[in-house]
């Protein structure tokens, strides 16, 4: 069964392991060698290549006892920053930093939970079947890890990621996002000498920007523009500018119909224009997809497993909407259907985080009940 000091003690010993994205190495060393003393194989796949890491996904096998198919649990190996040097302080049964960096429970709440289990499956009180350990890096700047992550060395169809706040809470829909660019190309003059040989590159970016929607769209999107730049002196019209956001929907079509929107702005706007002969002013805009959205029904027998491995150990499991991606987002892609299970941290990405002893707990126990459920129910 699962053992509160164990976990409580290993948890400890990764919050000191510092591990920012793309300095996964480490970590990722010190796991493998926990999960080979316990005779499991380890894989790091190529994805550093792509990832630009010091290290690949790690990749554990865990035997099954029982002929029934696999499932995997993932949790990521990278924290944000800052995160150098951290003091662990633990008072009154709860984790947090001494306020300098961010405590890494986000995401070794998850990695603590799975080693926690891994530990337990050895001592073979009950059957189980075969079980997929996925450690991925590069989580935090962009998914990284999971985007470029060696499908071939995973068997398992379906399973869970770590990666969540409250343990009763399963996230089982979570949105698509992209990112978008738009760009304007004008003709620079001095701005008090011949401003009428100029196109204002500025000016223009700002009318396109002026029309469209921004903010909460609908109750399942939204869309922010979060950087603008252009220009270098005040005495100079501009000949560039560009714009930088974002769109997030659990609705591709609502995002599909956004980014025509942005495009038909984008033409209105320069076509109000008379152009030079070299054509300008110009404009373009792009997206790129950062992860797509998913949602799992309830009815879904991966929803059913985590209710009734919740209402073993007295949880009442609700499931909810993520508005932010994960991991999950490309494992669900990628056809490893997943759900995703808190941990119990809190206020992650901040110096504030802080994760109480007794949820942590409370998860290795869920988890260890999710395997257990699995296997009746295989
Ligand atoms: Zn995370």
């Amino acid at each position: 069964m699962i053992d509160p000091d164990r976990l409580a003690l290993e948890f400890q010993t990764l919050l000191t392991i510092e591990s920012p994205s793309k300095k996964e190495g480490k970590l990722a060393y010190y796991l493998a060698d926990i999960f080979k003393a316990l005779e499991y194989r380890c894989f790091f796949d190529k994805s550093s290549e792509n990832t630009g890491s010091e290290v690949g996904n790690l990749i554990v096998k865990i035997p099954g006892t029982l002929p029934s198919s696999p499932i995997f649990f993932c949790a990521h190996l990278d924290t944000v920053g800052p995160c150098e040097n951290p003091k662990i302080i633990f008072d009154k049964g709860i984790y947090k930093s001494d306020g300098r960096t961010i405590l890494g429970a986000d995401d070794k709440s998850g990695i603590a939970v799975l080693i926690e289990v891994a530990k337990v499956l050895k001592e073979n009180l009950f059957s189980y079947p075969p079980i997929e350990l996925i450690f991925t890096t590069c989580e935090e700047i962009g998914l990284l890890g999971a985007k470029y992550l060696d499908y071939n060395l995973i068997d398992a169809k379906e399973g869970f990621v770590l990666d969540s706040e409250n343990p009763n809470e399963v996230i089982n829909a979570a949105p698509s996002s992209y990112q978008f660019k738009i760009e304007i190309k004008g003709k620079s003059a001095h701005a008090g000498l011949e401003p009428e040989k100029g196109i204002n590159a500025i000016h223009i970016l700002s009318k396109v920007l002026a029309d469209l929607p921004f903010g909460r769209i609908d109750e399942e999107t939204t869309m922010n523009v979060g950087i603008i730049s252009g220009g270098g002196y005040v005495n100079i019209v501009p000949d560039y500018a560009e714009a930088k956001g974002e769109m997030r929907s659990h609705s591709e079509e609502k995002l599909s119909k956004l980014q025509k929107k942005i495009q038909s702005q984008l033409e209105r706007v320069l076509s109000s224009y008379p152009k030079t002969e070299d054509n300008f002013p110009s404009g373009k805009v792009k997206f790129e997809k950062l992860f797509k959205a998913f949602n799992i029904p309830l009815d879904d027998p991966l929803c059913k497993v985590v209710q009734k491995a919740a209402e073993k150990i007295g949880l009442n499991a609700i499931f909810k909407k993520r508005e932010g991606g994960s991991d999950a987002n490309i494992l669900n892609e990628a056809g490893l259907k997943c759900l995703i299970l808190g941990t119990g941290m809190q206020k992650v990405h901040t110096t504030e985080e802080f994760i109480r002893l007794k949820d942590l707990i409370l998860t290795a126990n869920l988890v260890l009940e999710i395997i257990k459920t699995k296997s009746e129910m295989a």
